[in-house]
């Protein structure tokens, strides 16, 4: 009987049935390479094996299988299908983030597509000749070479100590390598005495000491209720610890049950800025079973991590970015979010539109896992769902050993320049708690929440601002780079010497950025040692490494950065936090902008103070009396909480209503306008007043496309299935108008 196979291609298009060749052995989860169009050859996923015959005359047949075994399990399979159904996208969108890039081999000829394939390095091993095995035989032979070829005979010898399968250095750092030289060997493999194989490199195992920290009694208490909650039949629980309270130490306790029971385990953090450090802690502890996966390793790393653990027999810990979800842990058996508040979880863009952290939860479901958040801010959507017992709850209310919570002063930096109590963007009392940290030998860090040296550049004669030509932003300037940046599409263009507009002045730099706050700080204490961590700064893993390295080991003593600094980070020697403006961070049109702005704060204020010595946190901000201010000086997560969800209810936003948010974007912003009117008329036939718009977003202008918004508030409770399907049989039907198929829309699923 003629087979076929439904064949996912990294695409946004549903699978495509291509003819199984009589004699291919094939299974699900499968790579193969298949002829797409014309002249088109692409890696696929083998999805479905059947026997129905397509109604199109020709079917093309699978070219070949990649890889061998299979890449995806049917669990896994499971997971791609519910991120595509649940975020609205293909399966084959979901493949084309979820295999790394090498893996997807594709070319205009099937020879290209061969060339295009991964290639694991493979090196060259020695070996002593199987004859040789025999003592009596090894030492007759040595006794010969003794006196004749002292090389070959030390050579020998040295093949022999290192018993089977010696690496030889191939011009890149070898781990263990041979002193002998290649000649000699040669001659020694020509004279049979010893083999020599290409193979592919192995990871070697070993080096776990599994030296678990002892753990404080609050500690012992937290771990065991997880543990109870879990055995009782709830699959997600969330961790709710204050700063430095130690939830790695319960997370290295939960993760080393799994991985002496040969199982593997996820954790998950939001960024690759905090990978090194706990990549670094965990190694101490499980050696060589740690793995890293994260974008700054490169493209090949990435692939070759995939291809091992699709052969792993478990016993696996992975420490990666949203991404690693994606990896094939078959024995997966316990994921932990890390930081699970934090917005990276999400990628917005491109398909899928995806969160990190809600995957892990339905992994539990799919994969049969655990997974346990972690937060000392949780999401408002966790906490909802740890109160009203659907996830399990554990908290850790103090910080670890003799450290104690940071003291938290306002500073109001209105009054501060009446009274003229203040230089370049500090406050006095700021400056004064820096000159005195610096005195006593410890360390500072400054947050501001944006990168560049100013925010804007703007003529003093007639204000006019430099904006990008492409999207309806301003222009960032960059001091030290002496250009205008755009966030948005990374456009740049010199400062104009003279205005553009008036031609009378010369546009000025206002505001200020983490450049600009570096610069400042080295001129009020030009003796202190200042490094600056954001985006611009750590342009590669190894110059973000170097920075955080050096400020670990105290050779530099205040650190400036972006919200980069502010996360997980366990530096013992800073005692002073400043931050240089809230007052941005509070008046963000968004509706997390207070659950933000706490969560913020508080990871930010969490940094000082987590050893012996007390810790103090300066805010400077035009408003000290606003509300979430005061809630994060008195550290009261719950006030807030309560508060936002009290707003929330009322305004039936997240965590009591689902949001899809779509954008609609055109060069042509006439079009646009009709396009997204129409649109937002028919989904309101469907959805009534749960469709708000059109909106025009606060940047409503991007790379020369004009953007428009959509949003759709779906309740809780509803079945977001059903609305999901009805939206997307409308977006279909727009997409398929000639008036509006020129537009793009982009639907996202729970937006952050
Ligand atoms: P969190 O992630 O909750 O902010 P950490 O896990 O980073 O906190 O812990 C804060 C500091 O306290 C770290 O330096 C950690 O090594 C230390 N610590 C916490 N618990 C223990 C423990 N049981 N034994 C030894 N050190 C601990
Ligand atoms: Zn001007
Ligand atoms: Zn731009």
């Amino acid at each position: 009987m003629p087979r076929f196979a439904d064949i996912v291609l990294p695409l946004a298009q549903p699978a495509y049935t291509f003819a199984v060749p009589e004699g291919m052995a094939l299974a699900e989860g499968q790579a193969v390479a298949v002829q797409f169009g014309p002249r088109k050859f692409l890696t696929g996923i083998v999805w479905r094996i059947h026997d129905r015959r397509p109604d199109f005359k020709t079917i093309k047949p699978i070219r070949r299988v990649l890889y061998g075994a299979p890449l995806l399990t049917a669990p896994r399979r499971a997971l791609w299908e519910w991120v595509a159904s649940y975020y609205m996208c293909s399966v084959g969108e979901v493949m084309r983030c979820a295999l790394p890039a090498l893996m997807k081999p594709s070319g205009d000829s099937e020879e290209e597509l061969a060339a295009d394939e991964f290639r694991p390095r493979t090196e060259r091993y020695v070996a002593l000749a199987p004859e040789l095995c025999d003592e009596e035989r090894f030492h007759a032979l040595c006794e010969r070479l003794e006196r004749r070829a002292p090389k070959q005979y030390a050579a020998l010898l040295e093949v022999a100590a290192a018993g089977d399968g010696v690496r030889i250095a191939t011009g890149e750092v070898a781990r263990r390598l041979l002193h002998a030289d290649g000649e000699v060997l040669r001659t020694l493999e020509r004279k049979g005495f010893v083999t020599i194989a290409e193979r592919e490199r192995t990871v070697e195992r070993g080096g776990s000491s599994f030296l678990l920290p002892e753990l404080s009694a609050a500690q012992r208490r937290a771990l065991d209720a997880l543990r109870a909650q879990f055995d009782g039949g709830r699959p997600t629980a969330l961790l709710h610890g204050v700063t430095g309270s130690g939830k790695t130490e319960i997370y290295i306790h939960l993760a080393a049950e799994v991985l002496a029971r040969g199982g593997d385990v996820l954790l998950l953090l939001p960024e690759i800025a905090l990978t090194a450090q706990l990549i670094a802690r965990m190694e101490r502890i499980f050696g060589s079973r740690v793995t890293a996966y994260h974008s700054k390793l490169t493209a090949r790393r990435r692939t070759e991590t995939y291809l091992r653990l699709t052969r792993s027999q478990g016993g696996e810990l992975v420490v990666g970015v949203r991404s690693s979800i994606f990896l094939p842990l078959d024995r997966l058996q316990l994921v932990i979010v890390d930081e699970e508040h934090d917005a990276s979880y999400k990628q917005s863009d491109p398909a899928p539109r995806y969160n990190a952290r809600d995957c892990a939860v339905v992994m539990a479901r799919l994969l049969g896992c655990r997974t346990l958040l972690g937060s000392a801010t949780p999401s408002l959507e966790t906490w909802l769902n740890a109160h009203s017992g659907k996830y399990g709850l554990a908290t850790l209310a103090e910080r670890y050993g003799d450290a104690r919570p940071p003291a938290i002063l306002l500073s109001d930096t209105l009054r501060a320049a009446k009274r003229g109590e203040r230089r370049g963007h500090f406050n006095k009392l700021l400056l004064d708690r820096i000159g005195g940290t610096l005195d006593r030998g410890g360390q500072t860090m400054l947050f501001q929440n944006r990168r560049g040296f100013a925010p804007y550049v703007s003529c003093t004669e007639c204000g006019w601002t430099a904006r990008c030509p492409a999207c309806n932003v301003t222009l960032t300037y960059h001091k030290a780079r002496r250009q205008l940046e755009c966030h948005y599409c990374g456009h740049t263009e010199a400062v104009p010497a003279a205005c553009p507009a008036c031609k009378v002045a010369e546009p000025v730099p206002m505001g200020f950025g983490t450049e600009k706050i570096a610069e400042q700080i080295a001129e009020l204490f030009p003796e202190a040692r200042v490094a600056r961590l954001d985006r611009d700064s750590a342009t590669s893993e190894r110059a973000f490494s170097a920075t955080v390295a050096d400020f670990a080991e105290r050779r530099t003593d205040i650190l400036v950065g972006t919200q980069m600094i502010a996360k997980g980070f366990d530096f013992g020697g800073v005692s002073l936090v400043g931050v240089l403006n809230a007052d941005n961070l509070l008046n963000n049109p968004d509706f997390r902008a207070a659950e933000r702005a706490f969560q913020l704060l508080t990871q930010v204020a969490g940094r000082a103070g987590r050893r012996e010595v007390p810790g103090e946190v300066v805010i400077q901000t035009s408003d000290p009396g606003n509300r979430v201010i005061r809630q994060v000086v008195a550290g009261d997560y719950e006030a807030m909480a309560c508060a936002e969800l009290a707003e929330r209810q009322a305004f039936f936003y997240p965590p009591y209503a689902r949001l899809v948010a779509l954008t609609l974007r055109h060069r042509d912003p006439e079009l646009l306008r009709r396009g997204a009117g129409e649109l937002a008329r028919r989904l309101r036939e469907r959805f009534g007043r749960r469709v708000l718009g059109p909106i025009a977003p606060p940047v409503d202008r991007i790379r020369g496309e004009w953007l428009a918004g959509l949003l759709l508030k779906i309740e809780s409770g509803a079945s977001t299935a059903r609305a999901r399907g009805l939206l997307g049989e409308e977006l279909r039907r727009f997409a398929a108008e000639a008036a509006f198929k020129s537009i793009t829309v982009v639907c996202d699923v729970d937006p952050q």
